[in-house]
Protein backbone atom coordinates (compact mmCIF):
# COMPACT_ATOMS: atom_id res chain seq x y z
CA UNK A 1 0.00 0.00 0.00
CA UNK A 2 1.40 3.07 -0.72
CA UNK A 3 1.87 6.03 1.77
CA UNK A 4 -0.57 8.66 -0.08
CA UNK A 5 -3.36 6.19 0.19
CA UNK A 6 -6.47 6.73 1.92
CA UNK A 7 -9.53 5.75 2.36
CA UNK A 8 -13.14 7.69 2.02
CA UNK A 9 -16.24 7.07 3.03
CA UNK A 10 -18.87 9.20 1.95
CA UNK A 11 -22.85 9.68 2.26
CA UNK A 12 -25.34 11.58 0.41
CA UNK A 13 -28.14 13.31 0.69
CA UNK A 14 -30.70 14.15 -2.07
CA UNK A 15 -34.04 16.02 -3.15
CA UNK A 16 -36.28 14.13 -5.14
CA UNK A 17 -39.12 15.63 -7.68
CA UNK A 18 -42.69 15.43 -7.44
CA UNK A 19 -43.00 12.68 -10.45
CA UNK A 20 -44.37 14.25 -13.50
CA UNK A 21 -41.23 14.14 -15.96
CA UNK A 22 -38.13 12.42 -16.58
CA UNK A 23 -36.28 15.18 -14.50
CA UNK A 24 -38.25 14.61 -12.26
CA UNK A 25 -37.20 10.49 -11.42
CA UNK A 26 -33.44 12.52 -10.64
CA UNK A 27 -32.57 12.25 -7.13
CA UNK A 28 -30.27 15.50 -6.78
CA UNK A 29 -27.48 15.78 -4.68
CA UNK A 30 -27.77 18.37 -1.92
CA UNK A 31 -24.68 17.66 0.50
CA UNK A 32 -21.65 15.14 0.46
CA UNK A 33 -20.60 14.02 3.59
CA UNK A 34 -17.82 12.17 3.76
CA UNK A 35 -14.76 10.88 6.39
CA UNK A 36 -11.33 10.44 5.58
CA UNK A 37 -8.81 7.97 7.31
CA UNK A 38 -5.55 7.69 6.15
CA UNK A 39 -4.94 4.73 7.54
CA UNK A 40 -7.12 2.10 9.75
CA UNK A 41 -6.00 4.00 13.29
CA UNK A 42 -5.72 7.70 11.76
CA UNK A 43 -8.53 9.95 13.48
CA UNK A 44 -9.27 11.15 10.25
CA UNK A 45 -10.85 14.50 9.09
CA UNK A 46 -14.39 15.26 7.81
CA UNK A 47 -15.63 16.77 4.59
CA UNK A 48 -19.11 18.04 4.56
CA UNK A 49 -20.48 20.38 1.81
CA UNK A 50 -23.67 20.91 0.31
CA UNK A 51 -25.01 21.71 -2.97
CA UNK A 52 -27.33 24.25 -4.60
CA UNK A 53 -30.31 22.78 -6.06
CA UNK A 54 -30.56 23.40 -9.83
CA UNK A 55 -32.87 20.60 -11.04
CA UNK A 56 -35.69 20.31 -8.50
CA UNK A 57 -35.36 24.01 -6.98
CA UNK A 58 -38.19 22.87 -4.63
CA UNK A 59 -37.39 21.15 -1.53
CA UNK A 60 -39.55 17.85 -0.95
CA UNK A 61 -41.42 17.84 1.98
CA UNK A 62 -39.81 14.70 3.37
CA UNK A 63 -36.17 15.94 3.00
CA UNK A 64 -37.31 19.65 4.20
CA UNK A 65 -38.16 17.60 7.22
CA UNK A 66 -34.59 16.07 7.51
CA UNK A 67 -32.69 19.16 6.54
CA UNK A 68 -30.74 21.50 8.87
CA UNK A 69 -30.89 24.31 6.65
CA UNK A 70 -33.76 26.45 4.77
CA UNK A 71 -34.32 26.39 0.86
CA UNK A 72 -32.45 29.95 0.99
CA UNK A 73 -29.27 28.80 2.90
CA UNK A 74 -29.76 25.89 0.07
CA UNK A 75 -29.87 28.33 -2.08
CA UNK A 76 -26.54 29.80 -1.47
CA UNK A 77 -24.28 26.49 -1.60
CA UNK A 78 -21.73 26.17 -4.63
CA UNK A 79 -22.68 24.23 -7.57
CA UNK A 80 -22.70 20.57 -7.74
CA UNK A 81 -19.53 20.85 -10.39
CA UNK A 82 -17.85 22.94 -7.84
CA UNK A 83 -18.56 20.90 -4.71
CA UNK A 84 -17.43 17.47 -6.56
CA UNK A 85 -14.05 18.56 -7.70
CA UNK A 86 -13.76 20.04 -4.59
CA UNK A 87 -14.76 16.84 -2.91
CA UNK A 88 -12.19 14.14 -5.31
CA UNK A 89 -9.28 17.07 -4.65
CA UNK A 90 -10.19 16.54 -1.10
CA UNK A 91 -10.18 12.54 -1.23
CA UNK A 92 -6.10 12.62 -2.97
CA UNK A 93 -4.97 10.85 -5.65
CA UNK A 94 -4.71 7.41 -4.12
CA UNK A 95 -7.98 7.21 -2.44
CA UNK A 96 -9.97 3.98 -2.04
CA UNK A 97 -14.22 4.79 -1.47
CA UNK A 98 -16.64 3.15 0.45
CA UNK A 99 -19.92 3.92 1.46
CA UNK A 100 -23.30 2.06 3.72
CA UNK A 101 -24.90 0.55 0.92
CA UNK A 102 -25.54 0.53 -2.63
CA UNK A 103 -28.00 3.42 -3.01
CA UNK A 104 -25.36 6.01 -2.71
CA UNK A 105 -23.10 5.17 -5.36
CA UNK A 106 -25.93 4.63 -7.82
CA UNK A 107 -27.26 8.58 -6.88
CA UNK A 108 -23.64 9.57 -7.31
CA UNK A 109 -23.26 8.15 -10.62
CA UNK A 110 -26.56 9.32 -12.09
CA UNK A 111 -25.70 12.69 -11.26
CA UNK A 112 -22.34 12.81 -12.18
CA UNK A 113 -23.84 11.39 -16.36
CA UNK A 114 -26.41 14.24 -15.56
CA UNK A 115 -23.81 16.86 -15.15
CA UNK A 116 -21.83 15.26 -17.73
CA UNK A 117 -18.77 14.61 -15.18
CA UNK A 118 -17.85 11.09 -16.65
CA UNK A 119 -14.37 11.54 -15.88
CA UNK A 120 -15.45 10.48 -12.04
CA UNK A 121 -17.15 7.39 -13.14
CA UNK A 122 -15.07 4.77 -12.99
CA UNK A 123 -14.12 5.46 -9.15
CA UNK A 124 -14.51 2.06 -7.52
CA UNK A 125 -17.04 2.30 -4.35
CA UNK A 126 -16.87 -0.73 -1.67
CA UNK A 127 -20.36 -1.66 -0.37
CA UNK A 128 -19.34 -1.61 3.40
CA UNK A 129 -22.51 -2.97 4.66
CA UNK A 130 -22.33 -6.12 2.32
CA UNK A 131 -19.24 -6.96 4.21
CA UNK A 132 -20.97 -6.41 7.41
CA UNK A 133 -23.91 -8.35 7.02
CA UNK A 134 -21.90 -11.20 5.99
CA UNK A 135 -19.01 -11.56 8.07
CA UNK A 136 -20.41 -9.55 11.41
CA UNK A 137 -24.05 -9.80 10.94
CA UNK A 138 -23.97 -12.98 9.47
CA UNK A 139 -27.55 -12.10 8.04
CA UNK A 140 -28.78 -11.56 4.33
CA UNK A 141 -30.60 -8.54 5.91
CA UNK A 142 -29.57 -4.97 5.32
CA UNK A 143 -28.59 -3.72 8.51
CA UNK A 144 -28.90 -0.02 8.90
CA UNK A 145 -26.25 2.02 10.40
CA UNK A 146 -27.20 2.70 13.57
CA UNK A 147 -27.79 -0.98 14.60
CA UNK A 148 -23.97 -1.52 13.17
CA UNK A 149 -22.65 1.41 15.30
CA UNK A 150 -24.59 -0.40 18.21
CA UNK A 151 -23.67 -4.15 17.58
CA UNK A 152 -20.29 -3.40 17.22
CA UNK A 153 -20.31 -1.13 20.19
CA UNK A 154 -19.35 2.26 18.74
CA UNK A 155 -19.98 5.37 20.29
CA UNK A 156 -23.04 7.52 18.57
CA UNK A 157 -22.91 11.26 19.85
CA UNK A 158 -23.57 12.62 16.65
CA UNK A 159 -27.43 12.68 15.08
CA UNK A 160 -27.99 10.26 11.96
CA UNK A 161 -29.24 10.92 8.92
CA UNK A 162 -26.77 14.30 8.29
CA UNK A 163 -24.65 13.10 5.79
CA UNK A 164 -21.41 14.17 6.99
CA UNK A 165 -22.28 12.35 10.19
CA UNK A 166 -23.32 9.14 8.71
CA UNK A 167 -20.08 9.41 6.57
CA UNK A 168 -18.22 8.95 9.86
CA UNK A 169 -20.34 6.82 11.52
CA UNK A 170 -19.54 4.32 8.19
CA UNK A 171 -15.49 5.22 8.31
CA UNK A 172 -15.90 4.19 12.60
CA UNK A 173 -17.52 0.83 11.09
CA UNK A 174 -15.08 0.00 8.31
CA UNK A 175 -11.99 0.73 11.20
CA UNK A 176 -13.58 -1.54 13.70
CA UNK A 177 -14.19 -4.08 11.15
CA UNK A 178 -10.61 -4.21 9.85
CA UNK A 179 -8.99 -4.53 13.48
CA UNK A 180 -11.91 -7.43 14.32
CA UNK A 181 -11.45 -9.38 10.66
CA UNK A 182 -7.31 -8.04 10.11
CA UNK A 183 -8.44 -6.98 6.53
CA UNK A 184 -11.73 -6.23 4.30
CA UNK A 185 -12.97 -9.10 1.97
CA UNK A 186 -12.77 -8.50 -1.81
CA UNK A 187 -15.75 -7.93 -3.74
CA UNK A 188 -15.17 -11.70 -5.21
CA UNK A 189 -14.87 -12.53 -1.71
CA UNK A 190 -18.34 -10.96 -0.79
CA UNK A 191 -19.90 -12.91 -3.95
CA UNK A 192 -18.82 -16.18 -2.68
CA UNK A 193 -19.41 -15.75 0.63
CA UNK A 194 -23.17 -14.69 -0.25
CA UNK A 195 -23.58 -17.69 -2.65
CA UNK A 196 -22.38 -19.59 0.29
CA UNK A 197 -24.79 -18.10 2.38
CA UNK A 198 -27.83 -18.02 -0.18
CA UNK A 199 -26.82 -22.09 -0.52
CA UNK A 200 -26.68 -22.96 3.33
CA UNK A 201 -30.18 -21.07 3.97
CA UNK A 202 -31.71 -23.37 1.41
CA UNK A 203 -30.24 -26.56 1.99
CA UNK A 204 -31.39 -25.71 6.18
CA UNK A 205 -35.04 -25.19 4.70
CA UNK A 206 -35.23 -27.87 2.49
CA UNK A 207 -34.12 -29.98 4.93
CA UNK A 208 -36.60 -28.27 7.71
CA UNK A 209 -39.77 -28.76 4.60
CA UNK A 210 -38.75 -32.34 4.68
CA UNK A 211 -38.78 -32.77 8.03
CA UNK A 212 -42.16 -30.50 8.92
CA UNK A 213 -44.07 -32.76 5.55
CA UNK A 214 -42.86 -36.05 6.69
CA UNK A 215 -44.56 -34.98 10.03
CA UNK A 216 -48.05 -33.34 8.82
CA UNK A 217 -48.94 -35.28 5.62
CA UNK A 218 -49.75 -38.31 6.69
CA UNK A 219 -51.96 -37.21 9.47
CA UNK A 220 -53.40 -34.12 7.79
CA UNK A 221 -56.86 -34.66 6.84
CA UNK A 222 -57.79 -32.12 3.74
CA UNK A 223 -60.50 -30.35 2.65
CA UNK A 224 -60.64 -32.12 -0.64
CA UNK A 225 -58.62 -34.61 -3.11
CA UNK A 226 -59.16 -34.93 -6.52
CA UNK A 227 -57.63 -36.46 -9.59
CA UNK A 228 -55.96 -34.64 -12.09
CA UNK A 229 -55.33 -37.04 -14.90
CA UNK A 230 -52.86 -38.53 -16.58
CA UNK A 231 -49.76 -36.66 -18.60
CA UNK A 232 -46.79 -37.26 -20.41
CA UNK A 233 -44.81 -35.39 -18.55
CA UNK A 234 -44.44 -33.83 -15.65
CA UNK A 235 -44.34 -30.08 -16.66
CA UNK A 236 -47.54 -30.99 -18.53
CA UNK A 237 -49.27 -32.19 -15.23
CA UNK A 238 -47.91 -28.85 -12.88
CA UNK A 239 -48.92 -26.35 -15.81
CA UNK A 240 -52.22 -28.16 -16.30
CA UNK A 241 -55.74 -26.44 -15.60
CA UNK A 242 -56.15 -29.44 -13.78
CA UNK A 243 -53.59 -29.72 -11.73
CA UNK A 244 -53.78 -25.49 -10.57
CA UNK A 245 -57.33 -24.33 -10.88
CA UNK A 246 -59.73 -25.85 -8.31
CA UNK A 247 -62.73 -24.17 -6.32
CA UNK A 248 -62.87 -22.81 -3.15
CA UNK A 249 -64.22 -25.44 -0.89
CA UNK A 250 -66.51 -22.49 0.93
CA UNK A 251 -67.88 -20.09 -1.89
CA UNK A 252 -67.09 -22.48 -4.92
CA UNK A 253 -65.34 -19.80 -6.90
CA UNK A 254 -62.57 -20.30 -8.74
CA UNK A 255 -59.31 -20.62 -7.54
CA UNK A 256 -56.03 -21.14 -9.49
CA UNK A 257 -52.35 -21.96 -7.66
CA UNK A 258 -49.15 -19.77 -7.86
CA UNK A 259 -46.20 -21.45 -8.40
CA UNK A 260 -44.79 -25.04 -7.57
CA UNK A 261 -42.48 -25.69 -4.84
CA UNK A 262 -40.91 -29.52 -5.22
CA UNK A 263 -39.77 -30.84 -2.24
CA UNK A 264 -38.69 -34.44 -3.17
CA UNK A 265 -41.73 -36.42 -4.13
CA UNK A 266 -44.39 -33.30 -3.40
CA UNK A 267 -45.12 -30.16 -5.27
CA UNK A 268 -46.80 -27.83 -3.44
CA UNK A 269 -48.72 -24.62 -4.18
CA UNK A 270 -50.57 -21.74 -2.48
CA UNK A 271 -54.21 -20.09 -3.95
CA UNK A 272 -56.19 -17.63 -2.53
CA UNK A 273 -60.38 -16.93 -2.12
CA UNK A 274 -60.46 -13.26 -2.02
CA UNK A 275 -63.51 -13.51 0.37
CA UNK A 276 -62.34 -17.32 2.42
CA UNK A 277 -58.20 -16.93 2.65
CA UNK A 278 -55.52 -19.36 1.63
CA UNK A 279 -55.29 -22.40 0.76
CA UNK A 280 -52.49 -25.11 0.01
CA UNK A 281 -52.49 -27.89 -2.79
CA UNK A 282 -50.03 -30.78 -2.34
CA UNK A 283 -49.55 -32.56 -5.52
CA UNK A 284 -47.92 -36.24 -5.88
CA UNK A 285 -47.29 -38.02 -8.87
CA UNK A 286 -47.63 -41.76 -9.76
CA UNK A 287 -45.53 -43.22 -12.55
CA UNK A 288 -47.93 -45.78 -14.71
CA UNK A 289 -46.78 -48.46 -16.08
CA UNK A 290 -47.19 -47.28 -19.50
CA UNK A 291 -44.23 -44.25 -18.36
CA UNK A 292 -47.07 -42.07 -17.65
CA UNK A 293 -47.75 -39.46 -14.63
CA UNK A 294 -50.94 -39.41 -12.76
CA UNK A 295 -51.09 -37.09 -10.57
CA UNK A 296 -53.58 -36.18 -7.40
CA UNK A 297 -54.21 -32.92 -5.57
CA UNK A 298 -55.01 -32.50 -1.89
CA UNK A 299 -56.23 -29.19 -0.56
CA UNK A 300 -55.57 -28.11 2.86
CA UNK A 301 -57.27 -24.80 4.45
CA UNK A 302 -55.10 -22.12 6.30
CA UNK A 303 -56.67 -23.02 9.82
CA UNK A 304 -54.99 -26.68 9.88
CA UNK A 305 -52.13 -25.95 6.98
CA UNK A 306 -49.37 -24.25 8.64
CA UNK A 307 -47.90 -20.89 6.69
CA UNK A 308 -44.46 -21.13 7.60
CA UNK A 309 -44.37 -24.79 6.45
CA UNK A 310 -45.21 -23.61 3.09
CA UNK A 311 -43.02 -20.55 4.03
CA UNK A 312 -39.98 -23.02 3.98
CA UNK A 313 -41.38 -25.45 0.89
CA UNK A 314 -40.59 -21.49 -1.01
CA UNK A 315 -37.34 -21.23 0.89
CA UNK A 316 -35.62 -24.17 0.15
CA UNK A 317 -37.87 -26.27 -2.72
CA UNK A 318 -36.73 -26.41 -6.26
CA UNK A 319 -39.72 -23.73 -7.76
CA UNK A 320 -41.57 -24.59 -10.65
CA UNK A 321 -42.74 -21.46 -12.28
CA UNK A 322 -45.84 -21.76 -13.84
CA UNK A 323 -48.09 -18.56 -13.18
CA UNK A 324 -47.62 -15.70 -15.84
CA UNK A 325 -45.73 -12.70 -13.80
CA UNK A 326 -48.60 -10.08 -13.62
CA UNK A 327 -48.41 -7.43 -15.77
CA UNK A 328 -48.74 -3.64 -13.78
CA UNK A 329 -52.11 -2.66 -14.28
CA UNK A 330 -52.08 1.09 -15.67
CA UNK A 331 -54.44 2.54 -12.89
CA UNK A 332 -55.66 6.07 -14.31
CA UNK A 333 -56.38 8.84 -11.48
CA UNK A 334 -58.76 11.34 -11.53
CA UNK A 335 -56.77 14.55 -11.63
CA UNK A 336 -58.00 17.71 -9.18
CA UNK A 337 -59.86 15.65 -6.66
ZN1 LIG B 1 -64.12 -18.68 -1.08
Amino acid sequence: MSESMSYIFFDLEWNQGYPHSEADKLDEIIQIGAYRLDSWDDPGSPFSAYVRPSIHKKLHHRVRKMLPLDQNELNRADSFKKVIRDFFRWCGKDAQFFTWGSCDARVLDMNLCWYGMEEYLDVEIYDLQRAYDLLIAHTDQQAALKDAVEKLGLEDELEYHDAGNDAYYTAMIGAEMVRRLKRLPSEEELRQGEEAFRQEKRRQAVEAAKEALAELLPTLEPVSRRNCGVFQREEDCLKSRAARVCRCPECDNLLCTGNWYQVEEHYLARSRCAEHGRFYSCLTMEDSAEGLYKASVALYCDETFPRETFQLCKAGGKPIIVAKTPKKRVRFHKRGK
